[in-house]
């Protein structure tokens, strides 16, 4: 056990499986990554990152982080003064939920050099908002590559939402809208499918827009070799090298080109995805 957060105990084994992969090939090289990916940071009526606290901070305490190196880039209307006054608000909010468990923040945004806050970085997060605004700014701050190289070389990562869709190969699976042109589509590639964060069952009745599976669905089509895990609120994703496993409340969904979708409960080992 961890120790007792908001008067909830932390399962420590939630955090040390080891499973072996069925996708073990001899020549794949093994990533030394250590990632945790949230599909959503609130659920409607809870605290700001209610849900996930405690997987937060017990990834972070197995990992002996006491400092976090943020990216704030897809908060972009925390305040309308301006995008930095927004990245401001947004890392105070972050902030004061990271103080309760006695870990520090700094932002990206705070600095000339990004790219060196990155490269000393002990563990790394990105926050939720828009996927495209995000991408965008870590491609032209240089950030993109620099992550990548911690997160592969086993920094731990954490990602909600929007820094989620980041640990994909693209962002071509998320929810947002094109607010901002990214110089390209490509993210972290940190894992070898597509997440669609937020993923929704349900559709309005009598609404002719697209299903979210028939939106992933014409994702696939056009990319076939693909995978996409429809990620639904209050649950996650928690990769350690070539282990994945899904955590939280909900059933995940995994699409694959021409077949039926298929359904995981929570707790099911899902690393022959990687
Ligand atoms: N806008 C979402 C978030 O970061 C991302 C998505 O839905 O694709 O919260």
């Amino acid at each position: 056990m961890f120790s007792d957060l908001h008067g909830v105990i932390v399962k420590k084994k939630y955090f040390n499986f080891k499973t072996t992969s069925l996708n073990n090939t001899i020549d794949k090289a093994v990533m030394k990554r250590n990632l945790l990916l949230i599909s959503n940071s609130t659920m409607a009526g809870e605290a700001y990152l209610g849900w996930p606290l405690n997987y937060i901070a017990g990834f972070l305490q197995t990992h002996h982080v006491k400092k976090i190196t943020f990216v704030p880039f897809a908060g972009v209307n925390l305040s309308d003064k301006g995008l930095t006054e927004s990245y401001d608000v947004y890392t105070k909010k972050v902030s004061e939920v990271l103080a309760t468990f006695g870990v520090e923040i700094e932002s990206v945004h705070q600095t000339n050099n990004p790219v060196e806050m990155v490269a000393n970085a002990e563990a790394i997060a990105v926050g939720g908002g828009n996927t495209f605004h995000l991408v965008g700014k870590m491609h032209e701050t240089g950030i993109m590559k620099a992550i990548k190289a911690k997160a592969e070389s086993g920094t731990p990562y954490i990602g909600w939402s929007a820094g989620s869709n980041v640990a994909c190969p693209t962002l071509k699976t998320t929810n947002d809208m094109p607010i901002y042109e990214p110089v390209r589509f490509e993210a972290l590639n940190l894992i070898p499918f597509q997440i669609n964060p937020h993923y929704l069952d349900a559709n309005p009745e009598g609404h002719g827009g697209e299903t979210r599976q028939q939106r992933i669905e014409e994702f696939l089509a056009v990319n076939r070799d693909m995978k996409v895990l429809g990620l639904r609120e209050a649950s996650l994703l928690y990769v350690e090298g070539d282990s994945m496993r899904l955590m939280g409340k909900r059933d995940l969904r995994l699409f694959v080109f021409g077949k039926e979708p298929i359904e995981y409960p929570p707790d099911s080992d899902l690393s022959f995805l990687l």
